[in-house]
């Protein structure tokens, strides 16, 4: 474990230079992706594109299903009151820089810069094609989707794979890690809210049901956020690994794109002012947050 951990740190010190892939030989036909696909929920589409993640040397650690850790076992969210935060500028903005891999065809590069831009619509997050930024998410086809959570320094590997990533919910949903946010389903006050049953989840993957101490924003818990698993995630027998209570039947995980408390969220995180285009949604002080 501990060499792990050191190989680990080496590893990530040097994700900075990583070199772009050279683009792959495929057509867009290829790329894995059917219509099907897009009705699928957001933890059906990372167990099925996250078999192999982490079988690579040169990628980083995954745990939780799709959060690369660069040490130990931290938990993310909390690193959002620490420093993880993207910075805002003085017009109210946060402009997040990306880069997009030579990897993907033309469409799939429409659909990660389509999600990229749903942020814009309804909150102050602004990404933005890197223009000599120190710090910057680095969008890439690895293999499987994952993300770090918040701002890590430097270039950040975001996962998207051609093979089962490129698609709204999960962009978003990635997108969404990058930005500090933990999945919903380990949120502080989720044993309120869901059951997990530990006795039908895989074997080595019990890290996703880890409960963590987040700071929710004053947002109540949301069983249609995009950062919910369905309730089947990671099951080794086809029966249910979360439970909500005391409805059992409510709809979980089933998300295809950001709920409104996702974006209610992401305001309140970055202390957006205006949510002129959510107009149903409160407006949020700043003040208010930092005070949780
Ligand atoms: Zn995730």
């Amino acid at each position: 474990m501990i060499l792990q951990a050191a190989a680990l740190s080496v590893l990530l010190c040097c994700v900075h230079t990583y070199t772009l892939w050279a683009p792959f030989e495929k057509t867009e036909e290829s790329s894995g992706n059917t219509i099907e696909d897009e009705t699928l929920s957001v933890s059906e589409l990372l167990e099925r594109a996250n078999v192999d993640v982490g079988k690579n040397f040169d990628e980083p650690m995954v745990m939780f299903g799709d959060i690369a850790v660069p040490t130990g076992l931290q938990n993310a969210d909390p690193c959002t009151a620490r420093g993880c935060l993207w910075p805002k500028a003085t017009d109210g903005n946060v402009y997040v820089p990306y880069r997009i891999s030579n990897q993907y065809s033309q469409r799939e590069r429409q659909t990660i810069v389509r999600g990229l831009r749903s942020f814009a619509a309804s909150t102050c997050i602004r990404f933005t094609p890197l223009n000599r930024q120190s710090d910057f998410v680095d969008i890439q086809s690895r293999s499987g989707c994952f993300s770090f959570v918040g701002r890590r320094g430097r270039s950040q590997v975001l996962s998207l794979s051609r093979q089962g990533c490129v698609f709204k919910q999960i962009i978003q949903h990635e997108l969404l890690h990058a930005l500090g946010f933990d999945h919903e389903q380990t949120r502080s006050d989720r044993d309120q809210h869901v059951r997990i049953l530990l006795q039908n989840v895989m074997p080595g993957t019990e890290s996703n049901f880890r409960r963590i101490r987040t700071r929710n924003l004053g947002t109540p818990y949301d069983y249609n956020s995009v950062m919910h698993y369905d309730r089947f995630a990671f099951s080794r027998n086809r029966q249910p690994t979360i439970i909500p209570i005391p409805d059992s039947n409510v709809a979980i995980g089933r998300a295809t794109q950001m709920s409104p408390t996702d974006i209610l969220r992401v305001n309140r995180l970055y202390g957006c002012n205006s949510t002129a285009s959510r107009p149903h949604l409160k407006p949020v002080q700043r003040k208010h947050f930092l005070e949780k």
